[in-house]
Protein backbone atom coordinates (compact mmCIF):
# COMPACT_ATOMS: atom_id res chain seq x y z
CA UNK A 1 0.00 0.00 0.00
CA UNK A 2 1.33 3.48 -1.08
CA UNK A 3 1.15 6.45 0.98
CA UNK A 4 -0.49 8.79 -0.82
CA UNK A 5 -1.30 12.57 0.19
CA UNK A 6 -3.52 14.84 -1.82
CA UNK A 7 -4.92 18.49 -1.70
CA UNK A 8 -6.20 21.22 -3.79
CA UNK A 9 -4.01 23.12 -5.89
CA UNK A 10 -4.47 26.50 -4.27
CA UNK A 11 -6.00 27.54 -0.82
CA UNK A 12 -6.54 31.57 -0.46
CA UNK A 13 -7.83 32.91 2.69
CA UNK A 14 -8.54 36.63 3.85
CA UNK A 15 -10.60 39.14 4.25
CA UNK A 16 -12.13 40.85 0.68
CA UNK A 17 -10.43 38.08 -0.74
CA UNK A 18 -13.99 37.41 -2.15
CA UNK A 19 -13.00 39.85 -4.72
CA UNK A 20 -10.12 38.53 -6.29
CA UNK A 21 -11.91 35.19 -8.10
CA UNK A 22 -11.68 36.16 -11.12
CA UNK A 23 -7.84 37.21 -11.03
CA UNK A 24 -6.99 33.65 -8.90
CA UNK A 25 -8.53 31.66 -11.71
CA UNK A 26 -6.63 33.62 -14.13
CA UNK A 27 -3.18 33.14 -12.30
CA UNK A 28 -4.68 29.10 -12.13
CA UNK A 29 -5.07 28.72 -15.99
CA UNK A 30 -8.90 27.90 -15.52
CA UNK A 31 -10.76 28.55 -18.38
CA UNK A 32 -14.53 30.04 -18.62
CA UNK A 33 -17.62 29.60 -19.22
CA UNK A 34 -18.50 30.16 -15.41
CA UNK A 35 -20.94 28.62 -13.69
CA UNK A 36 -21.07 29.55 -10.08
CA UNK A 37 -24.16 27.40 -7.72
CA UNK A 38 -24.40 29.21 -4.60
CA UNK A 39 -26.73 29.11 -2.23
CA UNK A 40 -29.40 32.09 -1.55
CA UNK A 41 -27.62 33.73 0.73
CA UNK A 42 -24.55 33.33 -0.55
CA UNK A 43 -26.04 35.17 -3.86
CA UNK A 44 -26.89 38.08 -1.79
CA UNK A 45 -24.09 38.76 -0.11
CA UNK A 46 -21.50 38.11 -2.82
CA UNK A 47 -23.36 38.16 -6.01
CA UNK A 48 -22.46 41.34 -7.66
CA UNK A 49 -18.63 40.69 -5.90
CA UNK A 50 -18.15 37.44 -8.28
CA UNK A 51 -19.99 39.32 -11.50
CA UNK A 52 -17.60 42.47 -11.42
CA UNK A 53 -14.34 40.04 -10.42
CA UNK A 54 -14.80 37.79 -13.40
CA UNK A 55 -16.10 39.76 -15.69
CA UNK A 56 -13.39 41.99 -15.59
CA UNK A 57 -10.78 39.00 -15.46
CA UNK A 58 -12.53 38.36 -18.51
CA UNK A 59 -14.73 35.35 -17.93
CA UNK A 60 -18.55 35.47 -18.99
CA UNK A 61 -20.22 34.39 -15.42
CA UNK A 62 -23.63 33.16 -14.92
CA UNK A 63 -25.13 32.34 -11.22
CA UNK A 64 -27.26 29.73 -10.94
CA UNK A 65 -29.14 29.09 -7.32
CA UNK A 66 -29.02 25.95 -5.72
CA UNK A 67 -31.86 24.30 -4.71
CA UNK A 68 -30.89 23.52 -1.28
CA UNK A 69 -29.98 19.43 -1.02
CA UNK A 70 -27.04 17.90 -2.93
CA UNK A 71 -29.20 14.93 -4.37
CA UNK A 72 -29.25 12.90 -7.68
CA UNK A 73 -31.79 15.33 -9.37
CA UNK A 74 -30.26 18.57 -8.09
CA UNK A 75 -26.97 17.39 -9.67
CA UNK A 76 -28.71 15.97 -12.88
CA UNK A 77 -30.29 20.01 -13.36
CA UNK A 78 -27.24 21.81 -12.51
CA UNK A 79 -24.86 19.53 -14.82
CA UNK A 80 -27.57 20.52 -17.77
CA UNK A 81 -26.81 24.01 -16.70
CA UNK A 82 -23.54 23.58 -16.66
CA UNK A 83 -23.83 21.72 -20.40
CA UNK A 84 -26.15 24.35 -22.27
CA UNK A 85 -23.42 27.13 -21.13
CA UNK A 86 -20.47 24.73 -22.12
CA UNK A 87 -19.17 25.45 -18.87
CA UNK A 88 -15.79 25.08 -18.40
CA UNK A 89 -15.07 25.94 -14.17
CA UNK A 90 -17.74 25.57 -11.99
CA UNK A 91 -17.59 27.77 -8.83
CA UNK A 92 -20.03 26.42 -5.83
CA UNK A 93 -20.15 28.95 -2.73
CA UNK A 94 -22.10 28.39 0.33
CA UNK A 95 -22.33 25.54 2.81
CA UNK A 96 -21.15 22.25 2.42
CA UNK A 97 -24.28 21.32 0.28
CA UNK A 98 -24.18 23.82 -2.35
CA UNK A 99 -20.07 22.93 -2.97
CA UNK A 100 -20.87 19.37 -3.04
CA UNK A 101 -23.04 19.36 -5.75
CA UNK A 102 -20.72 21.62 -7.46
CA UNK A 103 -17.93 18.53 -7.21
CA UNK A 104 -20.48 16.48 -8.29
CA UNK A 105 -21.40 18.18 -11.32
CA UNK A 106 -17.86 18.56 -12.66
CA UNK A 107 -16.45 15.03 -12.03
CA UNK A 108 -19.34 14.30 -13.97
CA UNK A 109 -18.55 16.85 -16.76
CA UNK A 110 -14.74 17.01 -16.16
CA UNK A 111 -15.12 20.46 -15.20
CA UNK A 112 -12.81 22.58 -12.90
CA UNK A 113 -13.89 22.79 -9.78
CA UNK A 114 -13.45 26.40 -6.77
CA UNK A 115 -14.96 26.12 -3.62
CA UNK A 116 -15.85 28.84 -2.46
CA UNK A 117 -17.07 28.36 1.78
CA UNK A 118 -19.08 31.15 3.37
CA UNK A 119 -19.34 28.98 6.50
CA UNK A 120 -16.29 27.41 8.62
CA UNK A 121 -18.60 24.95 9.78
CA UNK A 122 -17.11 21.67 8.21
CA UNK A 123 -13.72 20.41 6.85
CA UNK A 124 -15.15 19.59 3.21
CA UNK A 125 -14.42 22.46 1.36
CA UNK A 126 -10.98 21.32 0.20
CA UNK A 127 -11.94 17.59 -0.33
CA UNK A 128 -12.82 15.50 -3.20
CA UNK A 129 -15.85 13.97 -1.89
CA UNK A 130 -19.47 14.21 -2.42
CA UNK A 131 -21.85 13.17 0.21
CA UNK A 132 -25.64 12.85 -1.96
CA UNK A 133 -28.66 12.92 0.01
CA UNK A 134 -32.10 11.62 -1.31
CA UNK A 135 -34.98 14.45 -1.23
CA UNK A 136 -36.27 13.77 1.52
CA UNK A 137 -32.44 14.13 3.35
CA UNK A 138 -31.10 10.68 4.26
CA UNK A 139 -27.74 9.96 2.95
CA UNK A 140 -27.40 8.17 0.01
CA UNK A 141 -23.90 7.87 -1.43
CA UNK A 142 -20.69 9.13 -0.53
CA UNK A 143 -19.04 10.16 -4.24
CA UNK A 144 -15.23 9.74 -3.91
CA UNK A 145 -13.94 11.96 -7.36
CA UNK A 146 -10.66 11.76 -8.83
CA UNK A 147 -9.58 15.69 -8.07
CA UNK A 148 -9.39 18.04 -4.94
CA UNK A 149 -10.65 21.72 -5.83
CA UNK A 150 -8.20 24.02 -8.10
CA UNK A 151 -8.76 26.63 -6.13
CA UNK A 152 -10.56 27.42 -2.37
CA UNK A 153 -11.31 30.72 -1.67
CA UNK A 154 -12.08 31.78 1.51
CA UNK A 155 -13.27 34.88 2.66
CA UNK A 156 -12.61 35.25 6.62
CA UNK A 157 -15.12 38.86 6.19
CA UNK A 158 -18.12 36.39 4.90
CA UNK A 159 -17.33 33.92 7.85
CA UNK A 160 -17.22 36.68 10.18
CA UNK A 161 -20.92 37.74 9.11
CA UNK A 162 -22.04 33.93 9.31
CA UNK A 163 -23.50 33.18 13.10
CA UNK A 164 -20.94 32.17 15.42
CA UNK A 165 -22.77 28.32 15.88
CA UNK A 166 -21.60 27.49 12.18
CA UNK A 167 -17.33 28.51 13.76
CA UNK A 168 -18.09 26.43 16.65
CA UNK A 169 -19.34 23.22 14.82
CA UNK A 170 -16.26 23.43 12.66
CA UNK A 171 -14.50 23.23 15.53
CA UNK A 172 -15.70 20.32 16.31
CA UNK A 173 -15.60 18.49 13.10
CA UNK A 174 -12.01 19.99 13.32
CA UNK A 175 -11.43 18.09 17.08
CA UNK A 176 -11.60 14.50 15.95
CA UNK A 177 -8.96 15.21 12.75
CA UNK A 178 -5.91 14.28 15.09
CA UNK A 179 -7.47 11.81 16.96
CA UNK A 180 -8.97 9.99 14.07
CA UNK A 181 -5.40 10.34 12.19
CA UNK A 182 -3.96 8.98 15.31
CA UNK A 183 -5.75 5.89 15.04
CA UNK A 184 -5.53 5.47 11.20
CA UNK A 185 -1.90 5.63 11.67
CA UNK A 186 -2.12 2.68 14.36
CA UNK A 187 -3.72 0.62 12.05
CA UNK A 188 -2.75 1.08 8.84
CA UNK A 189 -6.23 2.02 7.66
CA UNK A 190 -6.82 3.01 3.95
CA UNK A 191 -7.71 6.84 3.86
CA UNK A 192 -10.77 7.98 1.22
CA UNK A 193 -7.70 9.10 -1.23
CA UNK A 194 -6.35 5.61 -1.54
CA UNK A 195 -3.50 5.20 0.46
CA UNK A 196 -2.19 4.97 3.66
CA UNK A 197 -1.04 8.39 5.67
CA UNK A 198 1.76 10.63 5.44
CA UNK A 199 4.01 11.97 8.43
CA UNK A 200 2.77 15.16 6.29
CA UNK A 201 -0.62 14.98 6.89
CA UNK A 202 -0.43 13.34 10.57
CA UNK A 203 1.84 16.61 11.48
CA UNK A 204 -1.33 18.88 9.95
CA UNK A 205 -3.45 16.60 11.28
CA UNK A 206 -1.86 17.42 14.96
CA UNK A 207 -1.44 21.19 14.23
CA UNK A 208 -5.12 21.60 14.19
CA UNK A 209 -5.89 20.54 17.81
CA UNK A 210 -2.64 22.21 19.00
CA UNK A 211 -4.46 25.31 16.74
CA UNK A 212 -8.36 24.74 18.29
CA UNK A 213 -6.45 24.60 22.22
CA UNK A 214 -4.76 27.85 21.59
CA UNK A 215 -7.00 29.91 19.76
CA UNK A 216 -10.97 28.16 19.88
CA UNK A 217 -11.98 30.38 22.52
CA UNK A 218 -10.24 33.43 21.57
CA UNK A 219 -11.52 33.10 17.77
CA UNK A 220 -14.98 32.72 19.42
CA UNK A 221 -14.97 35.76 21.91
CA UNK A 222 -13.28 37.52 18.44
CA UNK A 223 -16.21 36.56 15.79
CA UNK A 224 -18.51 37.48 18.22
CA UNK A 225 -17.01 40.81 18.99
CA UNK A 226 -16.65 41.75 15.29
CA UNK A 227 -19.94 40.50 14.63
CA UNK A 228 -21.28 43.39 17.18
CA UNK A 229 -18.94 46.27 16.77
CA UNK A 230 -17.42 45.43 13.19
CA UNK A 231 -14.51 43.66 12.09
CA UNK A 232 -12.39 46.72 12.06
CA UNK A 233 -12.76 46.96 16.08
CA UNK A 234 -10.47 43.33 16.11
CA UNK A 235 -7.19 44.27 17.31
CA UNK A 236 -4.31 41.80 16.09
CA UNK A 237 -4.67 39.16 18.47
CA UNK A 238 -8.44 38.76 17.72
CA UNK A 239 -7.96 38.71 13.99
CA UNK A 240 -4.76 36.03 14.11
CA UNK A 241 -6.76 33.67 16.44
CA UNK A 242 -10.21 34.24 14.36
CA UNK A 243 -8.06 33.58 11.35
CA UNK A 244 -6.13 30.73 12.20
CA UNK A 245 -9.14 28.90 13.57
CA UNK A 246 -10.69 29.07 9.82
CA UNK A 247 -7.78 27.65 8.37
CA UNK A 248 -7.96 25.23 11.02
CA UNK A 249 -11.24 23.99 10.68
CA UNK A 250 -11.18 24.02 6.47
CA UNK A 251 -7.77 23.69 5.79
CA UNK A 252 -6.09 21.74 8.54
CA UNK A 253 -8.76 19.47 9.40
CA UNK A 254 -9.78 19.30 5.61
CA UNK A 255 -6.32 17.96 4.99
CA UNK A 256 -6.02 15.72 8.01
CA UNK A 257 -9.44 13.76 7.34
CA UNK A 258 -8.71 13.29 3.75
CA UNK A 259 -4.82 12.30 3.68
CA UNK A 260 -4.81 10.52 7.44
CA UNK A 261 -8.31 8.79 7.65
CA UNK A 262 -11.45 9.09 9.43
CA UNK A 263 -11.95 6.42 12.32
CA UNK A 264 -14.53 5.78 15.07
CA UNK A 265 -15.64 9.92 16.15
CA UNK A 266 -16.88 10.22 12.49
CA UNK A 267 -18.23 6.68 12.49
CA UNK A 268 -20.08 7.46 15.78
CA UNK A 269 -21.42 10.34 14.55
CA UNK A 270 -23.04 8.64 11.30
CA UNK A 271 -24.38 6.12 13.84
CA UNK A 272 -26.32 9.17 15.58
CA UNK A 273 -27.73 9.88 12.28
CA UNK A 274 -30.32 7.33 13.14
CA UNK A 275 -31.27 8.64 15.97
CA UNK A 276 -34.48 11.76 14.86
CA UNK A 277 -33.49 13.16 18.03
CA UNK A 278 -30.39 14.78 17.08
CA UNK A 279 -31.28 16.04 13.52
CA UNK A 280 -31.41 19.58 14.43
CA UNK A 281 -27.65 18.91 15.74
CA UNK A 282 -25.32 19.90 13.10
CA UNK A 283 -22.61 17.80 12.06
CA UNK A 284 -19.57 19.15 13.76
CA UNK A 285 -21.69 18.84 16.88
CA UNK A 286 -22.12 15.21 16.35
CA UNK A 287 -18.87 14.73 15.68
CA UNK A 288 -17.41 16.34 18.75
CA UNK A 289 -19.23 13.82 20.74
CA UNK A 290 -18.19 11.41 18.46
CA UNK A 291 -14.54 12.35 19.30
CA UNK A 292 -15.46 11.32 23.15
CA UNK A 293 -16.62 8.67 22.54
CA UNK A 294 -13.53 7.93 20.08
CA UNK A 295 -11.06 8.16 23.04
CA UNK A 296 -13.76 6.45 25.55
CA UNK A 297 -13.73 3.59 23.42
CA UNK A 298 -10.11 3.24 22.84
CA UNK A 299 -9.37 4.10 26.31
CA UNK A 300 -7.58 7.23 26.41
CA UNK A 301 -5.57 8.39 29.30
CA UNK A 302 -7.89 10.37 31.75
CA UNK A 303 -5.91 13.53 31.06
CA UNK A 304 -6.79 13.24 27.55
CA UNK A 305 -10.17 13.40 27.63
CA UNK A 306 -10.04 15.71 30.26
CA UNK A 307 -8.18 18.55 27.76
CA UNK A 308 -10.81 17.30 25.10
CA UNK A 309 -13.72 18.20 27.79
CA UNK A 310 -12.15 21.24 29.09
CA UNK A 311 -11.83 22.52 25.05
CA UNK A 312 -15.49 21.77 23.80
CA UNK A 313 -16.92 23.73 27.08
CA UNK A 314 -14.21 26.68 26.21
CA UNK A 315 -16.52 26.96 23.17
CA UNK A 316 -19.44 25.03 23.95
CA UNK A 317 -19.59 22.44 21.80
CA UNK A 318 -21.77 19.58 23.00
CA UNK A 319 -20.27 16.59 25.79
CA UNK A 320 -23.08 15.06 26.78
CA UNK A 321 -26.42 13.12 24.60
CA UNK A 322 -28.58 15.96 26.33
CA UNK A 323 -27.06 18.31 24.59
CA UNK A 324 -27.43 16.73 21.13
CA UNK A 325 -30.87 16.03 21.23
CA UNK A 326 -30.85 12.77 23.09
CA UNK A 327 -31.55 12.94 26.48
CA UNK A 328 -34.17 10.56 26.65
CA UNK A 329 -33.01 8.12 24.45
CA UNK A 330 -33.18 4.77 25.68
CA UNK A 331 -31.73 1.40 25.24
CA UNK A 332 -33.32 0.17 22.03
CA UNK A 333 -32.29 3.67 20.28
CA UNK A 334 -28.87 3.34 21.94
CA UNK A 335 -28.20 -0.22 20.41
CA UNK A 336 -29.12 1.00 16.81
CA UNK A 337 -27.09 4.09 16.87
CA UNK A 338 -24.15 1.92 17.82
CA UNK A 339 -25.23 -0.87 15.57
CA UNK A 340 -25.18 1.69 12.40
CA UNK A 341 -21.68 3.06 13.97
CA UNK A 342 -20.38 -0.66 13.25
CA UNK A 343 -21.74 -1.40 10.15
CA UNK A 344 -19.64 -3.34 7.49
CA UNK A 345 -17.66 -0.27 5.79
CA UNK A 346 -17.40 2.16 8.89
CA UNK A 347 -14.70 4.26 9.20
CA UNK A 348 -14.99 2.90 13.09
CA UNK A 349 -13.41 -0.38 11.90
CA UNK A 350 -10.39 1.90 10.76
CA UNK A 351 -9.55 1.97 14.55
CA UNK A 352 -6.95 -0.34 15.59
CA UNK A 353 -7.90 -3.07 17.61
CA UNK A 354 -12.14 -4.80 16.60
CA UNK A 355 -14.87 -2.50 17.57
CA UNK A 356 -18.33 -4.18 18.46
CA UNK A 357 -21.83 -2.35 18.73
CA UNK A 358 -21.28 -3.57 22.46
CA UNK A 359 -18.09 -1.43 22.91
CA UNK A 360 -19.73 1.25 21.49
CA UNK A 361 -22.77 1.53 23.06
CA UNK A 362 -20.62 1.27 26.51
CA UNK A 363 -18.10 4.26 24.68
CA UNK A 364 -21.27 6.25 24.90
CA UNK A 365 -22.45 6.08 27.70
CA UNK A 366 -18.96 6.58 29.07
CA UNK A 367 -18.65 9.47 27.20
CA UNK A 368 -22.01 10.65 28.24
CA UNK A 369 -20.54 10.33 32.00
CA UNK A 370 -17.85 12.14 31.85
CA UNK A 371 -19.53 15.08 29.71
CA UNK A 372 -21.74 15.54 32.94
CA UNK A 373 -19.01 15.61 35.25
CA UNK A 374 -19.79 11.67 36.13
ZN1 LIG B 1 -16.63 15.70 9.35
Amino acid sequence: MAEIFAAPARYVQGPGVAATLGNEMTLLGLGGPVLVLAGASAVRQLGAIWEQSLETAGFAPAIHPFGGECSRREIAAVADVARRLSARTIVGAGGGKAIDTARAVAAELDLDIVSCPTIASTDAPTSAISVVYSDSGVVEEVRLHPQNPALVLVDTDVILAAPDRYLVAGMGDALSTWFEARACARSGATHSRGGTTTRAALALAELCWTTLRADGALALAAHRAGQLDGAGTLDAEARGAFARIVEANTLLSGLGFESAGLAAAHGIHNGLTVAPGCHAALHGEKVAFGTLAQLCLEDAPAGEIDEVLAFCRSVGLPVTLRQIGLGDIDGAMLRRIAERAVQVGEVTHNEPFPVTAGMVEEAIRQADAAGRGG
